[in-house]
């Protein structure tokens, strides 16, 4: 069967990388988390004191530094899906703090971060059969792809369900600020400059506020089938 390229965008914690990441189980298609891309830079950003304490970005620094930041993604059976990460050494854990997050979208605002990234991921998905989420892959990474999904939820519901992961993982935090950086984060990442989050004209609109994951399971294997008819 031809292998094809799924695009899945959308707000922050909508539970766009769960689904995608079980679709390309099921489908056996590489699974691509960009997020975790701009999140690993963050993290170089934070680890060497590019961002100040003050939130302040020396980007000439970090213009500078992309060279030397290496992303690569490990499958890891025991989570099925791949880890992260950053010159050798795993940071999936670290790039799901917090602190990463409150500082991610200014980041990826950067122009120059974001034409590396992308550049990375046209050449991860050159031969199809990838799932990718993030917030431009259906409009500027993958334009072409043959299934496009959309996916939101309420602002609430996206900040109690990162609320439960952080929880789970044992990491103490405040449902205050958890949703003050769910709407942070889409307002820097709807109103950016470059590649802003936007649906793309011919994606299918997901909204999962009241789905259960199996429930997204099955209504996103529904439209892959019927995207490779
Ligand atoms: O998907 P995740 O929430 O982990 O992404 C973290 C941040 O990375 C987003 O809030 C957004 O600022 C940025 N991002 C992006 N473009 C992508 C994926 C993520 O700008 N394709």
């Amino acid at each position: 069967m031809k292998k094809i390229t799924i695009a899945i965008d959308g707000y922050s914690s909508c539970g766009k990388s769960t689904m995608a990441k079980d679709l390309a189980r099921e489908i056996g298609y590489v699974y691509v988390d960009s997020g975790a891309m701009y999140r690993t830079v963050t993290l170089y950003a934070l680890d060497n004191h590019i961002i100040q304490q003050d939130g302040h970005i020396d980007e000439e620094r970090l213009r500078q530094e992309m060279k030397n930041i290496e992303i690569s993604f490990q499958f890891n059976p025991e989570r099925g899906r791949p880890d992260t990460y950053l010159n050798g050494v795993r940071v999936e854990d670290r790039i799901r703090t917090l602190e990463v997050s409150n500082h991610v979208s200014p980041i990826a605002a950067l122009g120059f971060v974001r034409e590396e990234m992308v550049r990375q991921q046209q050449r991860m998905g050159q031969e199809g059969g990838i799932i990718m989420d993030g917030r431009d892959i259906g409009t500027t990474v993958f334009p072409q792809a043959e299934l496009k999904i959309f996916v939101t939820a309420s602002a609430e519901i996206r900040a109690q369900r990162r609320y439960d992961e952080l929880t789970a993982k044992g990491e103490a935090c405040d449902m205050q600020e958890i949703l003050h950086n769910v709407e942070e984060r889409d307002y820097i990442d709807t109103h950016r400059d470059i590649s802003p989050l936007r649906q793309a004209p011919d994606a299918l609109v997901l909204d999962n506020s009241h789905m259960t994951i199996e429930e997204q399971k099955q209504w996103l294997l529904r439209e892959y089938e019927r995207a490779t008819l």
